[in-house]
């Protein structure tokens, strides 16, 4: 690694502990996520939680996990009948099919159960590199970093990163963060995105990171 670029990971790791720090601070409670009693649960609740919100799937899993409580019930449902039970979360016919895809997986495979490994869990229909974080890190308690949209546009605004690249991100983020607080990025970055440094506007003025943030912008008073 070239000189400089060897102090700008120091400065950048230095600077992400002070953020999370800081983060966690602000938000002590717990992660308003997905709900789930299960890994199985939290496999199927992140499927449907592809470009819709976590408070709409979670309007529905109670409901849907009731009626199809293991991989089984949801394999043996007929297609049309699963997409209209998971409609009001979008895209219900191609998230249907890979419910019923990843489910058959599940029990052909890995007996009905969800795999431990990011390896195991990406051969599942509808499980991307995302939602193996997921659920590596929320079921299982394994350090993982989410790249959501979130994550993605505060690694950016935190000048962390110059790219949309998920897995440039996450590699980045990876290198500059202890191994320990990974788990700390998601929570803490998507919850701050959620609330101060939304997509439609940051809230630098009542954001508690702006002073370790290059692209603050804060009143010049006067
Ligand atoms: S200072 Fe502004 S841009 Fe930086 S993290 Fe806070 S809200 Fe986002």
């Amino acid at each position: 690694m070239a000189p400089a670029q060897k102090s700008r990971t120091a400065s950048d790791r230095a600077r992400i502990v002070a953020i999370l720090d800081r983060l966690d601070a602000t938000y002590p409670g717990k992660f308003e996520g997905l709900n789930f009693a299960s890994p199985f649960q939290l496999l199927i609740a992140t499927i449907l939680s592809a470009q819709c919100t976590d408070e709409r799937v979670n309007s529905i899993t109670p409901q849907l996990f009731a009626k199809y409580p293991t991989a089984e019930a949801f394999a043996n449902a007929p297609l049309e009948e699963l997409a209209r039970d998971i409609r009001p979360t979008g895209y219900f016919n191609a998230k249907a099919r890979n419910i019923l895809a990843c489910c058959r997986v599940l029990i052909e495979r890995f007996g009905g159960r969800v795999p431990q490994t990011r390896e195991e869990l990406v051969e599942l229909p509808g499980v991307g590199r995302k939602t193996a974080n997921v659920i590596l890190s929320q079921a299982f308690g394994q350090q993982a970093i989410t790249v959501d949209t979130h994550v993605a546009r505060l690694s950016n605004r935190l000048g962390f990163v110059q790219t949309k690249d998920p897995l440039t991100i996450e590699q980045r983020l990876m290198e500059i963060t202890p191994h320990d607080r990974w788990n700390d990025i998601g929570r803490l970055f998507i919850t701050h995105g959620r609330k101060v440094c939304t997509a439609r506007k940051p809230y630098c003025d009542r954001c508690v990171i702006a002073s370790l943030c290059p692209s603050a912008i804060l009143p010049t008073g006067g």
